[in-house]
């Protein structure tokens, strides 16, 4: 497309209230941050600073390399294998960020002839997977399992793939992961699973929503964790059996053709790790923020979805007013975003609340007020 071309289509989507325009934060600035992903508030851990400084100084700022090339650093390596062991994994694989990681991994595990089952919900980063690859992708109805049951009655493939986020992004509402593995048991499938909100954040131990509902890797027999939310880090960590990862590192082609991960994000977000096991307060605090703030909306008549997760979302509906909304709470100091189409449906447009572990109750209730 020449620029006049580009010009006129910019033009016109400008009249359709969709047009987004980047947000300039700035680290001195005292807003209130009700839209972040960083769930537990570590992105700011002085021990992780350290960690990661200190890592920068002994290994450099780049990889300078490849992973397959001279990338690979024992960072890397030690990452690895500290992840494999919290999650119960034979092995994990440190990408560059979740959605290489996705793309990766689908790219690396279908073919021709194949068919991808994904939630009409998922992630753009698994959706783009599915487009990229030589199978056949279909979108099943969101968190139905007889929907996808129906579709799997149907299929002749000889390899298919059921592909679910854990929690989705948008509504914050959890996948039925446990029937999901049994279908897939039942249709000879394979379940991958990504949990990007899910990770450092449910279960005890903060193991993500396969120890929520203690699933295996029998059960489940792919897991991405970007750790760009809840590890205040940058990064994904896909974690299987030993055939899994070493298929991901012979043909995953955005793990190949990509500048390793630098060294000193693989220290990070090892650090990342310990402190999660180690401050388990921030996920208690979490969940009982996440119970105050739906008891005080509830009381206040806001429209909230079914979520029990940090995602918090308020219906709105229309784009326009959204953004209008959002708007005014920052002028109040409040950073919430409002998510229009393309990337919540028609008439769904959403204000993306999300709650962290060093939110307090009086900021909470006065967001609420102000709502
Ligand atoms: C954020 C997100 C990703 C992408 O991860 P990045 O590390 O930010 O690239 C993938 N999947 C889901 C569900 C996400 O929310």
């Amino acid at each position: 497309m020449d620029s006049a071309t580009l010009q006129s289509r910019l033009q016109e989507y400008q009249t359709t209230d969709l047009y987004r325009v980047r947000r300039v934060l700035s680290p001195d600035q005292d807003t209130i941050n009700f839209s972040s992903n960083d769930y537990l508030g570590l992105s700011k851990h002085p021990e992780l600073i350290k960690a990661f400084q200190n890592a920068a100084e002994k290994y450099g700022v780049g990889s300078g390399a490849s992973q397959l090339v001279t990338g690979h650093y024992d960072a890397h390596r030690d990452c690895e294998v500290a992840f494999a062991e919290f999650l119960q994994r034979d092995r994990a694989l440190l990408f560059g960020n979740g959605y290489m990681a996705n793309l990766g991994v689908i790219d690396a595990l279908t073919g021709i002839g194949d068919e991808i089952y994904q939630d009409r919900n998922n992630h753009a980063s698994l959706l783009d997977g599915g487009r990229f690859s030589n199978a056949k992708s279909q979108r099943y109805w969101h968190n139905d399992v007889d929907n996808l049951k129906r579709r799997l009655e149907k299929s002749k493939a000889r390899n298919r793939f059921i592909i679910s986020d854990a929690v989705f992004s948008m509504s914050g509402d959890i996948a039925p992961i446990p029937e999901l593995s049994r279908l897939a048991k039942r249709y000879h499938a394979t379940l991958m699973i990504d949990d990007a909100h899910g990770i450092a954040v449910l279960g005890k131990n903060g193991g993500g929503s396969l120890e929520y509902f203690q699933c295996s890797q029998q059960d489940v027999s792919v897991l991405v964790c970007p750790l760009g939310k809840a590890f205040g880090s940058y990064g994904a960590i896909v974690a299987g059996s030993h055939e899994l990862v070493e298929s991901l590192i012979q043909f995953s082609r955005s793990y190949i053709y990509t500048t390793a991960i630098p060294p000193a994000l693989a220290i990070a977000n090892m650090k990342s790790l310990e402190l999660i096991q180690k401050e388990s307060w921030r996920r208690e605090k979490l969940q009982a923020l996440i119970c105050f703030f739906r008891k005080k909306a509830q009381e206040r008549a806001i429209n909230l979805l079914p979520s029990s997760t940090p995602i918090q979302p308020i219906l709105i509906g229309d784009a326009e007013r959204s953004v209008t909304i959002s708007e005014q709470l920052l002028q109040k100091d409040f950073l919430v975003s409002a998510l229009r189409p393309p990337t919540v449906a028609k008439d769904q447009s959403i204000l993306r609340i999300t709650l962290n572990a060093l939110h307090t109750e009086k900021q909470i209730t006065q967001l609420l007020d102000i709502l």
